[in-house]
């Protein structure tokens, strides 16, 4: 009997159980407890950012952001259609409109040229999203920035520890985020952090953060609504705990990604992911597949599951989204590339947890 496979699987091998312990035997389990600040201090500083404001998911983390910048009604949002739904998820609730962007055929990021000619004179802002490991090209995303003097909100939730041209990803935004859900290179079990250089900013998104309860004012008077979306003293324990360890995460996360490098050349009838360009290297958060149709990616995953080989589909795209399709939203539009992708991709089994030897039985199942 074999066993399973699972598509993640966390590592959490270093000092979060000593970390959780102090948590417990000092009652520090609320918000209050001192290991918020250290990890977003210590976060902000891998990264290269004034502040780190810790919230309670990744998806949280992109709803402050956007109504931090005041985005609003009627204002236009740019994003890629291949994404996770929480971006465009947070730009609709503030009744800002989302305009999408194509993919890039072998980074399976928004592709960058198609950027320019979806601005408007209501466009406010541009979000990247970077996928699956490998960063957005930015300079050419910086450059429209600056030219239309637009926001960037930077989508780093699967990105700790990538760089772009020698500097960290989450360091390019306005307002960057990055998630710490398992299956990411650093976890809290549930979790996820906004970063930022503005002081103001970083003012604002604390206040969201905490239903806006004013800092100076009497308490219970709100001006504003903002969410309750702090994060616990024991989630900021694991935290720190795990970027004791990110260095060395990602590392694993290349080794796994060249180890499939390695076990599936030959492999046919499939694209594998971008290895590097001149100004990354991938990082593999988790290792995707693109087949040449619908059918070989549907029973390739069967085939899989059968061995007990655990996969996710990609992402589904935004603009065929039967939620936003049922509010009248991205009528008509078609991005073949994204489509593909959707349809065709998959990834395999890519948490830290992962051994050499169930890497192997992985690519030999695929190449048989
Ligand atoms: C994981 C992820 C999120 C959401 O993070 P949660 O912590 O799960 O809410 C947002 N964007 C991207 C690109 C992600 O991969």
């Amino acid at each position: 009997m074999q066993k399973p496979i699972p598509v993640n699987t966390p590592l959490l091998s270093g000092n979060e159980l000593k970390y959780l312990t102090e948590c417990i035997e000092t009652g520090w389990i609320s918000s209050e407890g001192h290991f918020i600040k250290v990890f977003e201090e210590k976060m902000a500083a891998y990264v290269g950012r004034n502040f780190g404001i810790a919230v309670s998911n990744g998806s949280a983390a992109l709803d402050v952001a956007i109504k931090a910048l005041n985005l609003q009604k009627g204002d236009e949002v740019i994003m890629p259609t291949f994404t996770i739904i929480s971006p465009a998820q947070s730009v609709i609730n503030v009744g800002a409109i989302p305009v999408l962007v194509e993919s890039d055929e072998t980074t399976w990021n928004m592709d960058v040229r198609k950027v320019e000619e979806k601005i408007t004179n209501k466009t406010k802002a541009i979000v990247v999203v970077h996928i699956y490991g490998f960063p957005v090209d930015m300079q050419p995303i910086l450059a429209l920035c600056k030219k239309y003097n637009l926001f960037l909100i930077e989508d780093a939730a699967e990105m700790h520890g990538q760089t772009y041209h020698g500097q960290q990803c989450g360091s390019f935004g306005d307002i960057s985020i990055f998630s710490f859900y398992p299956n990411k290179h650093i976890t809290t079990g549930e979790g996820g952090m906004i970063m930022c250089n503005d002081e103001a900013l970083a003012d604002r998104c604390k206040k969201l953060r905490n239903l806006a309860f004013e800092p100076n004012g009497r308490r219970f008077i709100h001006y504003e609504l903002g969410w309750n979306y702090r994060m616990t003293n024991m989630q900021a324990a694991l935290g720190l705990a795990q970027l004791e360890k990110l260095d060395e995460h990602i590392k694993k996360k290349r080794h796994i990604g060249q180890k499939y490098n390695e076990g599936l050349t030959g492999l046919k009838g499939f694209q594998l992911p971008q290895i590097k360009t001149d100004y990354a290297e991938n990082i593999y958060w988790v290792y995707g597949l693109v087949a040449e149709t619908e059918t070989l990616a549907n029973e390739t995953v069967k085939k899989l599951s059968e061995a007990k080989i655990g996969t996710r589909p990609f992402f589904w795209c935004m603009h065929e989204q039967p939620v936003f399709q049922k509010m009248g939203l991205f009528k008509n539009e078609k991005y073949p590339v994204a489509e593909k992708l959707a349809r065709n991709g998959f990834y395999l089994p890519s948490g830290l947890g992962l051994t050499e030897e169930e890497i192997e039985r992985v690519c030999n199942c695929l190449l048989e």
